[in-house]
């Protein structure tokens, strides 16, 4: 039977829907790439913003219309929201199974059940605080069962090294579906990325959604980085998301010594003021914060950083968002992410604080932030312009024209640097999953241009 899956949300779940995908295949199911020629359909949910729920309810809506000429179609809701909400998505005309994010290993049995069975399913955590050895144990083994390189970044695999989170930021719904902090053992981690190295992987990703967090009865994220740095075949190591308390610095010690640990931090600080910080229960104040990216630039000089900002969180005044302004100013991000906030049922913020701030309010001030991001973007890409990076390239461009604006035989290829710039280059196709050179003539906000030096 062919199966599609959709996903939405960040790379946790792109991970989730990798490993699903994986588990589909071996199980004997074969992969399609449109939902109108499947007969089973998996939805990957997520909860974090109100536009990713409406799309995936867009979706369902799509499908409950496809359902009409086909019923025998089985749609499987799974992650954030399939916990988020529970029975209540069940109830909807297009969904067969709702299936939590912890319980994604039972997927392949909840479809097959459904196929011989026309009884709708639900499975999720009653108390996501509370989750079972058993289950962490079931969602490790899952994890090095069905885990392989992606299909669209060759040579590259993204490896969780810890599940869920504990910090409650008041606007959050992650701890509520994702469940508590859990550090999986090294070893676990340190022979799958051997595995995936034996595969040909050359770049790893480690997630978690505060991967600086990691600790294993008392193995910390920096000895991790120690251990994964031996690791033969694994060229370039990254890692997300970093959450700015009770930074370990000996993290910022590692990425000094460890020639294979890329030189880039994502550490989202979500607000410049205090007032603001405060009431999305973050733990630090902004100089905290400052003085976590002044010491990795000390320890780290050449080391790239990136942000996170949320803008018109309730409460918040004029004064404090040219706050965030003087804060990004400040930070001199490589890039940053910036998103309207938007109230989550079941978090303290959307109890608790009135989303008073006006969607054209909260639009200005997204356009604004961006505007001081993309200027400080654009004066930290010339300084590349004559400059040749190494990058490992992922394959071809999505956009047509041509890097140098000269003819050439070559597509347009993207790779990225261990910064993680982006650069676009005219290259053979052949080329993607390789490390390969090349001199910057030309740069934009978000990208460096380039020619290949070397292959
Ligand atoms: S650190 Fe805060 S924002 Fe990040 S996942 Fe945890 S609760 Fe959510």
């Amino acid at each position: 039977m062919k199966v599609f899956i959709q996903t939405y949300g960040c790379q946790m779940n792109k991970l989730d829907s990798n490993l699903v995908a994986n588990s589909f295949v071996q199980a004997g199911f074969q992969l399609e790439n449109s939902p109108d020629s499947a007969d089973i359909v998996l939805i990957n949910t997520c909860s974090v913003r109100q536009h990713a729920e409406k799309r995936v309810l867009s979706l369902l809506g799509y499908i409950s219309h496809q359902k009409k000429s086909r019923p025998e179609i089985i749609v499987a809701v799974f992650g954030c929201m399939a916990q988020r909400l529970k029975s209540e998505l069940l109830s909807h005309e297009a969904v067969n199974i709702v299936c939590g994010p912890i319980q994604i290993p039972q997927l392949v049995n909840l479809v097959n059940k459904a196929i011989d069975n026309t009884t709708k399913q639900a499975v999720f955590s009653t108390d996501i605080r509370d989750l079972s050895q058993q289950q962490t144990e079931l969602l490790d083994d899952f994890e090095t069962s069905y885990d392989s390189a992606e299909e669209h970044l060759p040579a590259q695999a993204f490896v969780r090294v810890m599940h869920g989170c504990n910090n409650f930021c008041s606007y959050c719904i992650v701890p509520y579906v994702r469940g508590p902090e859990v550090s999986r053992p090294p070893d676990k981690i340190i022979s799958q990325i051997q595995r995936l190295a034996d595969t040909g992987v050359k770049q790893v990703t480690l997630l978690g959604q505060t991967v600086n967090s990691y600790c294993y009865k008392g193995f910390s994220f920096a000895e991790l980085l120690y251990e994964v740095s031996k690791i033969d075949g694994i060229e370039w190591i990254k890692f997300v998301t970093c959450y700015p308390k009770k930074f370990d610095e000996k993290i910022f010690s590692a990425m000094a010594d460890l020639p294979k640990i890329c030189r880039y931090l994502h550490i989202p600080a979500q607000s410049g003021s205090d007032k603001v910080l405060k009431a999305m229960n973050r733990g630090y104040t902004c100089d905290e914060y400052l003085n976590i990216i002044e010491t990795a630039r000390q320890v780290v000089p050449d080391i790239s950083i990136a942000g996170d900002f949320i803008v018109g969180f309730g409460g918040e005044t004029e004064e404090d968002f040219q706050k965030s302004i003087e804060l990004i100013e400040k930070a001199r991000y490589k890039n940053c992410f910036i998103f309207k906030y938007s109230p989550r049922p079941g978090t303290r913020a959307d109890d608790k604080i009135p989303d008073d701030i006006p969607m054209e309010v909260k639009k200005q001030r997204n356009t604004e932030l961006l505007g001081v991001q993309e200027k400080i973007s654009s004066e930290l890409n010339k300084n590349f312009i004559g400059k040749t990076v190494k990058v490992l390239i992922e394959g071809t461009s999505k956009k047509a024209h041509l890097a140098s604006g000269e003819e050439t035989n070559h597509p347009q290829l993207i790779g990225r640097t261990a910064g993680d710039y982006i650069v676009v280059f005219n290259g053979p196709q052949n080329l993607a999953g390789q490390f390969s050179d090349v001199k910057i003539t030309k740069t934009s906000p978000l990208t460096l241009f380039g020619e290949l030096t070397a292959g």
